[in-house]
């Protein structure tokens, strides 16, 4: 990443926060080790959950928000974050889904955009690092990146893989899911199971009835659809 300044010539604020979550979005920041160097010139990051929970900035250049909502103190906080930040990006599929707490017993896990304006949705469980770079770079130009509409099954196609769907009846949801991570799972011979969440405008109801016609019960499909954002059909 060039070192880059602000327009106005100042670092960029930055804040990474995380509601209900495992942490795995704020450590793949923490994982770009390589750009920090780089990164320190550029950003300033103001408040990091994984350090200091208690830090709240009064004004941010951006927020990145990790989790989904799934009580009061969250909705709270979320509502305080936003109103500190000029832009709001929400981190991962918890955030901007709800993501897979919604398996687990008790967990009433809300995506960020049903309380606060979202400004950007980076999917993933955890985001991809390229992708986060691509976000740190955009806000250095005061912009945020072009939403990229390609599924996981034509990035699976480009790495030369046998389609599991197709050639062994395999449940795999390359088709309805947001591309970003090159078909990961598919290139170590597992399946898709959606963790990037729907592709825009992808049908799950149509999903759904390709899975049962290769003899996947229905309702197996539909909750391995619903695994990482609960509503999706709905959403379909
Ligand atoms: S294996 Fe899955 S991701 Fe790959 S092409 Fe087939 S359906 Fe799509
Ligand atoms: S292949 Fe599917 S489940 Fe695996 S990382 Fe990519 S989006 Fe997630």
């Amino acid at each position: 990443m060039r070192e880059e300044r602000h327009r106005d010539g100042r670092k960029i604020t930055i804040g990474v926060f995380g509601l209900t979550s495992c942490g795995g979005d704020q450590m793949a920041l923490f994982n770009c080790e390589d750009e920090f160097f780089t990164l320190g010139r550029s950003f300033e990051i103001a408040a990091y959950d994984l350090v200091d929970v208690e830090r709240q900035p009064a004004e941010l250049d951006a927020a990145l928000v990790e989790g989904a909502v799934t009580h009061e103190e969250d909705r709270d906080r979320l509502t305080r974050i936003r109103k500190t930040a000029k832009v709001l990006v929400a981190m991962g599929t918890c955030a901007a889904y709800g993501g897979v707490m919604a398996r687990h017993p008790g967990p009433d896990p809300s995506p960020l955009k049903e309380f606060v304006q979202v400004d950007f949705t980076l999917p993933g469980c955890p985001v991809e690092r390229h992708e986060l770079r691509r976000v740190l770079g955009s806000l250095v130009h005061g912009d945020l990146p072009v939403v990229e509409d390609k599924s996981v099954c034509f990035e699976c196609k480009l790495q030369e893989n046998t389609c599991a769907l197709k050639e062994k009846k395999a449940l795999c949801l390359g088709p309805v899911t947001t591309g970003g991570c090159s078909a990961l799972c598919v290139n170590y011979r597992l399946t898709c199971r959606g963790c990037r969440g729907p592709l825009v405008d992808a049908n799950g109801e149509s999903m759904v009835n390709l899975l049962q016609s290769k003899g996947w019960p229905r309702e197996e499909a539909r909750r391995s659809l619903e695994t990482f954002a609960r509503g999706w059909l709905k959403l379909s």
